[in-house]
């Protein structure tokens, strides 16, 4: 039985790209429009001699439980809960929102292991946004590129000890 590792984070921030990348193939859906991950989305994930589940969410959005963000909201706790690891990615090019901020708030009220990720952090494009992050009080981030396949090893070495 693998240990299960859940990408939450704000729409748009890269969390498919990841998903992909460490499953090693599409299936998860990748798209400008944020949001456009419907569905909750589970893969065999392999980091170097780690493998592990990982479950790729759509996002958390404050709206009725009726719509359809309170249907993505509630796949998301719910994947948060079969969990063992959590991992809250932002855009370091975007730097800290709102929203990001409520998604650090809601993981906080949950005792889940959990990994700040910092993603598009290739280039010097990430540097303000990872600054920013540690107002989310969840210390140093890992950076990552996703897309590029950069920081994999610094995210083997804080996924490690935790599964
Ligand atoms: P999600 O909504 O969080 O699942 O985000 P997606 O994985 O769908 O990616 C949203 C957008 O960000 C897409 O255009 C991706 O190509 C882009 N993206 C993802 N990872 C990176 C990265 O590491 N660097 C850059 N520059 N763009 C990225
Ligand atoms: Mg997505």
């Amino acid at each position: 039985h693998l240990p299960t590792v859940v990408i939450i984070g704000r729409p748009n921030v890269g969390k498919s790209t990841l998903f992909n990348r460490l499953v090693g193939r599409k299936l998860a859906l990748v798209d400008d429009t944020p949001g456009v991950t419907r569905d909750r989305r589970e893969g065999d994930a392999t980091l170097y001699d780690l493998k592990f589940r990982i479950v790729d969410t759509a996002g958390l959005e404050e709206a009725d439980a009726a719509s359809l963000a309170g249907r993505m909201r509630a796949q998301t706790a719910a994947a948060l809960d079969d969990a063992d690891v959590a991992m809250l990615m932002f855009d370091a090019r975007a730097g800290i929102t709102p929203l990001d901020r409520h998604f650090a708030q809601w993981l906080r009220q949950h005792d889940k292991p959990l990994i700040l990720l910092a993603n598009k952090a290739e280039g010097r494009a990430g540097e303000t946004g990872v600054a920013e992050s540690y107002e989310l009080g969840f210390g140093a981030p890992v950076q990552i590129s996703a897309e590029h396949g950069e920081g994999m090893a610094d995210l083997f070495e804080a996924l490690f000890p935790l599964l």
